[in-house]
């Protein structure tokens, strides 16, 4: 059994980690480790731990975050971030994959970005910055193989278009799953279809067209306590009830369909607020 730990990096209220117009970059990470470990989901012998909080209220401190790795014995360790020069939108773009420097003396490490780097990229369609090395917190003080992906630049005028597509972050997701798959020679399980994201029939979740609807579907979350689908992700029926926000309804499958999708984010966001079940 191989033990996979996976870290999507910060937390909702994290100080600074935003996009220029406010994103959390956690959330970008969240999209990205949920659809990964969907994914690996579908090999045999494969064992999955977050060591962030899924619900993204807490900022797990990244001491927490090794320790727990490290006590659980994981085989490996992966990091979820996005990037970001500053405060301002800019034109640098692109992928880079870190391992512990230096990476020679880390060639599991390597080994494992070398499995996973190239795919994220393909995955994003944005510029290959390579594999390098680094002395960051999840990477030195992991007893295992770790990589940390930063997936794309939040304040990119281009990569952040990527990173508002919730099928894109999939990708990335998917990419890393499959990197991880190869670097293991993981075997996919019969009946697995790994190209749908296993979502589970719920009595009320919430739909979302893009990344930049999250953060008011996230309020509405956790006030219903309902998860949170990409509409791309879904096919067929889901939920009993379906509380659109911020995309079409159309070919949306429930008995109850409720849209509080606005004319921009704005609308959306007061429909939201005012919505009472
Ligand atoms: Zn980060």
């Amino acid at each position: 059994m191989k033990k996979v730990a996976w870290s999507a990096g910060h937390g909702i209220n994290t100080a600074g980690k935003r996009s220029p117009i406010g994103e959390r970059e956690w959330s970008f990470n969240n999209s990205v480790v949920i659809a990964g470990m969907a994914f690996l989901a579908n090999y045999d012998g494969v064992q999955q731990l977050r060591v962030d909080d899924p619900s993204g209220k807490t900022d797990i401190p990244l001491v927490n975050r090794t320790n727990q790795a490290n006590a659980w014995k994981a085989d490996i360790y992966v990091s979820s971030h996005h990037n970001a020069i500053g405060d301002e939108w800019g034109n640098h773009s692109g992928v880079e994959t870190f391992v512990m420097e230096p990476a020679s003396n880390n060639p599991l490490s390597l080994k494992l970005a070398n499995h996973i780097h190239p795919k994220v990229v393909n995955a994003m369609q944005i510029r290959d910055r390579g594999v390098k090395s680094a002395n960051f917190h999840e990477l030195r003080e992991t007893k295992m193989p770790a990589v940390l992906v930063e997936g794309g630049f939040m304040d990119s005028r281009t990569d952040s278009i990527k990173m508002q597509d919730a099928k894109v972050l999939i990708a990335q997701g998917e990419a890393i799953a499959k990197g991880i798959a190869d670097y293991f020679e993981l075997k996919i399980k019969p009946d697995s279809k790994p190209d749908v994201m296993d979502v589970k029939m719920v009595e009320r979740a919430i739909v979302i067209g893009s990344l930049s609807d999250y953060p008011a579907a996230e309020i509405l979350s956790i006030r219903l306590k309902a998860p949170i689908y990409p509409r791309h992700a879904i096919t067929g029926k889901v939920a009993s009830e379906l509380i659109v926000v911020g995309a079409s309804v159309n070919g949306l499958i429930a008995d109850k369909l409720t849209k509080l999708s606005g004319s921009n984010r704005f609308e959306t966001a007061a429909n939201v607020a005012k919505y009472r079940i």
